[in-house]
């Protein structure tokens, strides 16, 4: 049980897909949030969309923040009690210079920390990723991983974006325990995200969706990874603002796991008239490192390739309470939002 209500929770990246979530989810909960977007003329279609969610926007504000500048950030937290700090670059193909995301990601923590600090926010919780987890130097085949691992982010061969998570996740955990009087840190590493979309202003792990209706994965690499859903990401959120266990802690948010083809499958079985459009096989590894030479796309899953991954959830269940929707009804879920969206 909450033993204090946060009153103005500050709420950065409000354009991205989960962040709407979350936003929706503080309102209902009766908090005043305030949300940061680069372009302040997409804030009006954040509003709708929360609106049409069922929102009552009227606690709702926003703020001009970009991760790359210090510009803006001190003066529109002023008064917030807490930050939800979910801003970060998921780009569908990784960018040829790394920095793109890793700067983004690592330095914007940082600046989102440090004006949290000056305005006394009491805790900030940070967005982070399993890709932060998943990825440790060494482990036994039969490792289950947990929130007491950390992926390694000089390995070779990781993606941009999973170094940018790692490095940003492992700034914000240094900043908290060198600062004198720094905030308290909640992290929530979320597996791939599904779950319902609020808006056509689509998150990479939904964007896929849509690729694939259009043809664009006629066969499928043999990759797996852990699901989870949004509203179980924005609950995991909003309870780590009023658990005071929560404070020093990071919590996985997955349940169950899926790939390129199953996902291919669930696609059809919901849109029987994209049949002939989803991944017909599983392809090789080795065909898929080959095609990576040419395909930049492919470059992001080559880290998953041939690799089985267990892991535990139990202490998001055991902290926060949740228990965590099924990834196929995540799935499910998100593919019935975009056909009712008209996007699929
Ligand atoms: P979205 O792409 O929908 O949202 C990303 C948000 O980050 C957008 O609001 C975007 O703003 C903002 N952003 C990116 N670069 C900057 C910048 N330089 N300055 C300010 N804002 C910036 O993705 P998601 O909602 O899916 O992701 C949100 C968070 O969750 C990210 O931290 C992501 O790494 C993490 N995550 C996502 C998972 C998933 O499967 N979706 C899985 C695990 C973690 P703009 O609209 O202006 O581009």
């Amino acid at each position: 049980m909450a033993d204090y209500i946060a009153e103005t929770v500050f709420v950065t990246g409000a354009t991205g897909f989960i962040a709407k979530h979350i936003i929706a989810e503080l309102l209902r909960r009766g908090y005043t949030v305030r949300g940061t977007v680069r372009d302040p003329s997409r804030a009006a279609a954040v509003e709708a969309a929360l609106e049409k969610a069922g929102a009552d926007t009227g606690r709702l504000s926003f703020a001009v923040g970009d991760l790359l500048s210090d510009e803006g950030w001190d003066e529109a937290m002023q008064g917030a009690t807490h930050v939800m700090h979910t801003a970060s670059p998921f780009p569908m193909e990784q960018p040829a210079n790394p920095d793109d995301v890793i700067m983004p990601a690592r330095e914007g923590t940082l600046r989102v920390l440090r004006s949290a600090h000056r305005n006394a926010v009491r805790r900030v919780v940070l967005t982070s990723s399993t890709v932060a987890v998943m990825y440790p130097c060494e482990y036994e085949a039969d490792h289950v991983f947990s929130e007491d691992d950390f992926t390694d982010e000089s390995l070779p061969g990781l993606t941009p974006y999973i170094r940018s998570k790692t490095s940003a996740e492992k700034a914000a955990w240094n900043f908290v325990q060198t600062t004198p009087g720094a905030p308290e840190l909640t992290v929530i590493n979320p597996g791939f995200v599904q779950g319902p979309a609020l808006d056509g202003d689509l998150s990479t792990s939904l964007e896929l969706y849509r690729l694939m209706a259009r043809g664009a994965y006629p066969a499928a690499p043999r990759i797996r990874f852990p699901v989870c859903d949004v509203r179980d990401v924005a609950a995991a959120h909003a309870e780590s603002l009023v658990r005071p266990q929560a404070a020093g802690e990071r919590f996985i948010v997955a349940r169950d796991e899926t790939g390129l083809f199953a996902l291919g499958r669930a696609l059809a079985a919901e849109c029987p008239d994209l049949k002939s459009k989803i991944p017909k096989f599983q392809l090789p590894d080795m065909a898929v490192r080959a095609m990576a030479v040419f395909d930049k796309r492919l470059r992001t899953i080559l880290p998953e390739l041939g690799r089985q991954k267990t892991y535990t959830s139990r202490k998001v269940t055991n902290y926060l309470g949740l228990s965590l929707r099924p990834g196929e009804e995540a799935v499910r879920d998100a593919i019935r939002s975009l056909r009712a969206l008209d996007l699929i």
